[in-house]
Formats: structure tokens, C-alpha cells, sequence
């Protein structure tokens, strides 16, 4: 099956259950200052979740486009990594508005994957919250579930979009990619391995985290579900990666053509055809490279990209020529992505010439101090050196020194970084407390790297 052909048989699945489909929504959260990007399909529908945005339904379905590159659930650092983590992806999700709850979302999860899909029962594994007995006994009463195949787990089984706003405990379906692969079943020692592979989340809404951390329940319990859709398509498509599947098979021979590197299983090959992704989609849905908040996010993705390309040798701008590819890949199911097309590649081109001027040197001197290194870190002196000469991000920097097994003195940058900022209040003519007037005006100013872990607030 391809990919195109999963998404539309799950937007079907629900239709014929009572479901509404629901157009995507935009990679910016139009409603919500909190969340750095939409990071799963229930954003657009958190307002519907609080009972603050009457709709007129109370079953829904959507394919989201989705970013995780940043805020509460990053996978940046796992891309080129792990066989299943992507910075852009889809979410193929169903919601129940305060309507069906536990029995029917498990039931309808079990139906699509054994029946509309009909993947193996015996392949499939299953979690739940350790505190949840009522999953547990229709997951092994009423779908007969093997208890082999099921755990009751603590934290990786309570969702949240972010440190604020709707959350429940969860159930969570894996698929076992076999013995081949490495890794262990869920909850287990081995569990990061990536033979079991989690590709459907059933999150059980019941409250709304306030800011002060409590847990006030919802109006009614509902229900959103999350399921990767190119995780979903490397079962289907019987192959272990998601760079494996139809939908990256053209980016990944455009981004091999690009940069003069043939082999398309190259991990460097995979992060440039992965964030073409993230990049195009995030300039369709109006964010600019910038030195702030999302723009700052866009540009760190851009140019670890252009890095990547760097080292397979691409001595032009690459990056850009990737657009037509993705529009040929994916133009038809999002015509907002075909429209900007020509302005995509613009920025890109212009942000990858920007770069250039800096980016030789930089991995000049960043590859002559990890020559000289004593130990194995990286003074916070040439991170900042790196960052505030030649534009390398952080998380740029530390892209390069994990290759070599090198960690980065994040707190040595991190002093050096507020001396800059000392530096720039003293030299301020009117004696104003920049940092102050950063708090101020809260929503869209950028504070650097006071909060590397955590960047889901805007601030
Ligand atoms: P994992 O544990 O593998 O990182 P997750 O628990 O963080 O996944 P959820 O937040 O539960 O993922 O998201 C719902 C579904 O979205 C997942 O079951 C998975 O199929 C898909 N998904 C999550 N993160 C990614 C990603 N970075 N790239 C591709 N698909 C993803
Ligand atoms: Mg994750
Ligand atoms: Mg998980
Ligand atoms: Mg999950």
C-alpha cells in the first residue's frame, strides 16, 4: 500500500464510523502562544477538547502535518538515528468530542489495523498507564489481546501536548519489525532498540494541565489518537525504515543528485531528505529564518541541512533543488505546499548562499580544535566562537562533535553567551535592562539559549 493510499483508507475507516475529516491545519498554531509548532493532530482541536470551540460534530478525523523539532516532544537529535523519527511527519488521528471514549477508540484501533490493514494480531504489541484497569480489561477481555503482547507502563504512558493544556493517560500499539532488527519489547531494558516500534497512540483526554501544573478535568472525556503515517507505511510496505518507504524514495535520489553522493542509505542523505520536509512545509505556513522563536527553529534546521550536505562534499547550494521533488512527492495532497513552491526555494536559496560565506570556516575551525582536543569536550568558548562568528547553532555544533563522540561545555557557552548580553546592556545608551524588556513583551522575542532543553514556550 502506498503512503498516499494509507492515508485516505484511515480517513475512510473513521468516515464510515461517524466521523467528520477535517482539513490539516497549519504547522503554526493559530490559537495558542504556548506550543512552538502543531506537534501532533490534536492542536488544531485543543480549544474543542477545553469546550471553548463548539463544532458541529463530535467525531472527527484529520492527516496533520506536524513538526517536532523543538518544545516539549523534540526529535531533532534523533533524526539520522533512529529508523523512526522524523523532524516533519503526519499524524493520522481520530477525536471523539466528550462522544465515544476507551471501548470504542481501542475497538476502532484494532478493527483498522487487523482488518482495513490486516496486519498479524501476533505482531502487535500493547501498553496502557500502570493506573488504568478499565483499558487493560477491554484490551484482553473484549479484543483477547495475548498478555505476552501487553504492559502496563508509568510515564511514556501519559501524553501531553506541551507543559500546559489537554492530557490522559494513553494506550499504545507497536508493531515487532522481528528478530533482524535490535531491540527490545516496550518497558523493557531494551526498549529504545527499534525492533518494536510504537505506531498508534491512543491518547484517553480527561484533563487540562494549568500552568501551576494541576490537573483540572476536562468538560467531558474524550478521545485522540495518533498514528505516523510513514511508520505505518514501512510495516506496510514490509521495510524497517521510514526512509525505506515510497514517500522518500524520489527526495532521497533528489538530495543523492544534489549533492554528487549516490549512496541513498547514508545517514547524512537521509537528515537532508528528511528536513526538506520540515523546512518547505514551515516557509508554506509563513515562518521565515530569523534569529528568533520559530524563525530560529526554521533556520537551525536549515542550515544543519546545508552542514550535512557540506559533508558529502556539495560545494553549491543544494538544499533548494529538493522543492521540486517534495512538490512532485506530496504537491497534490497539500496544494498550499505546490502554490509557495517558487518562494520556498527562494528562501532557501538565499538563507544557503547566506550560510556559505561562513560555514567553510567555521568547520575549519571547529574540525582544528576537535584535532587538538584534550578530553572529550568542546570548550563553551569555541561553541560561542562558532555560534556568534560563523552562525552555527548549537545544536549544529554538537550535531558535528557527536559524530565524534564529543560533548559540548553547554554551561561554559552558556556563561559566555550572557557576557555578550552584559556587553550589549552596558554599551546600551539608555541604560535599558535588555533582558527585562525581553520578559516584557513575552510572545515572540527569542531569549537565546536560556532554555536549550525546553523551547515549547515562545518567549
Ligand atoms: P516515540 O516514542 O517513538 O518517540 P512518541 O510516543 O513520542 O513516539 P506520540 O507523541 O505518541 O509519539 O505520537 C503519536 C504517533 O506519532 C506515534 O505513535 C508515531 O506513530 C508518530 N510519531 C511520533 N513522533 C514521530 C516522529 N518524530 N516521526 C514520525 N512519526 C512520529
Ligand atoms: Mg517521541
Ligand atoms: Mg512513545
Ligand atoms: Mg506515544
Amino acid at each position: 500500500m502506498r503512503s498516499a493510499e494509507i492515508r485516505q483508507a484511515f480517513l475512510s475507516f473513521f468516515e464510515e464510523q461517524g466521523h467528520t475529516i477535517v482539513p490539516t491545519g497549519s504547522l503554526v498554531p493559530g490559537n495558542d502562544p504556548t506550543l512552538l509548532f502543531t506537534n501532533a493532530g490534536m492542536v488544531p482541536f485543543k480549544d474543542v477538547f477545553l469546550g471553548r470551540d463548539p463544532r458541529p460534530y463530535v467525531r472527527a478525523t484529520s492527516a496533520q502535518r506536524c513538526v517536532r523539532a523543538g518544545g516539549k516532544h523534540n526529535d531533532l537529535d534523533n533524526v539520522g538515528y533512529t529508523a523512526r523519527h522524523h523532524t516533519f511527519f503526519e499524524m493520522l488521528g481520530n477525536f471523539s468530542f466528550g462522544d465515544y471514549f476507551k471501548h470504542d477508540a481501542i475497538r476502532f484501533a484494532w478493527t483498522f489495523l487487523t482488518e482495513t490493514l490486516g496486519l498479524p494480531k501476533e505482531k502487535l504489541w500493547v501498553t496502557v498507564h500502570i493506573s488504568d484497569d478499565e483499558a487493560e480489561r477491554i484490551w484482553k477481555d473484549e479484543i483477547g489481546i495475548d498478555p505476552e503482547r501487553f504492559s502496563r507502563l508509568d510515564e511514556d504512558n501519559f501524553w501531553q501536548m506541551g507543559d500546559t493544556g489537554p492530557c490522559g493517560p494513553s494506550s499504545e500499539i507497536f508493531f515487532d519489525h522481528g528478530p533482524d532488527v535490535w531491540g527490545g519489547p516496550p518497558g523493557s531494558a531494551d526498549e529504545d532498540g527499534d525492533r518494536y516500534i510504537e505506531i498508534w497512540n491512543l491518547v484517553f483526554m480527561q484533563f487540562d494541565r494549568d500552568a501551576q501544573g494541576t490537573l483540572n478535568p476536562l468538560p467531558k472525556p474524550s478521545i485522540d489518537t495518533g498514528m505516523g503515517l510513514e511508520r505505518v507505511a514501512a510495516v506496510m510496505q514490509g521495510v524497517h525504515s521510514n526512509y525505506e518507504i515510497d514517500l522518500f524514495q524520489n527526495l532521497l535520489q533528489a538530495a543523492a543528485k544534489a549533492t554528487g553522493h549516490a549512496d541513498t542509505a547514508t545517514p547524512s542523505l537521509r537528515v537532508i531528505a528528511d528536513h526538506i520536509r520540515s523546512c518547505a512545509f514551515l516557509i508554506a505556513d509563513g515562518v521565515l529564518p530569523s534569529n528568533e522563536g520559530r524563525g530560529y527553529v526554521l533556520r537551525r534546521i536549515i542550515r544543519r541541512a546545508i552542514r550535512h550536505g557540506h559533508k558529502l562534499g556539495a560545494t553549491k547550494p543544494f538544499f533548494h533543488m529538493l522543492v521540486d521533488a517534495l512538490d512532485a512527492e506530496m504537491g497534490k495532497a497539500y496544494p498550499e505546499l505546490r502554490e509557495a513552491r517558487a518562494q520556498i526555494a527562494r528562501v532557501l536559496l538565499k538563507e544557503e548562499e547566506q550560510f556559505a560565506r561562513t560555514l567553510d570556516h567555521g568547520m575549519g575551525l571547529l574540525n582544528a580544535a576537535l584535532e587538538e582536543l584534550e578530553g572529550n569536550m568542546l570548550s563553551g568558548e569555541t561553541v560561542f566562537k562558532l555560534y556568534d562568528t560563523y552562525g552555527f547553532p548549537f545544536d549544529l555544533t554538537a550535531d558535528v562533535c557527536r559524530e565524534r563522540n564529543v560533548t559540548l561545555d553547554e554551561e561554559g557557552f552558556q556563561r559566555e553567551l550572557e557576557a555578550q548580553r552584559e556587553r550589549a546592556r552596558a554599551a546600551s545608551q539608555f541604560g535599558a535592562d535588555y533582558s527585562a524588556s525581553i520578559e516584557l513583551d513575552g510572545e515572540t522575542s527569542f531569549t537565546g539559549y536560556d532554555r536549550l532543553e525546553d523551547q515549547s514556550t515562545v518567549t
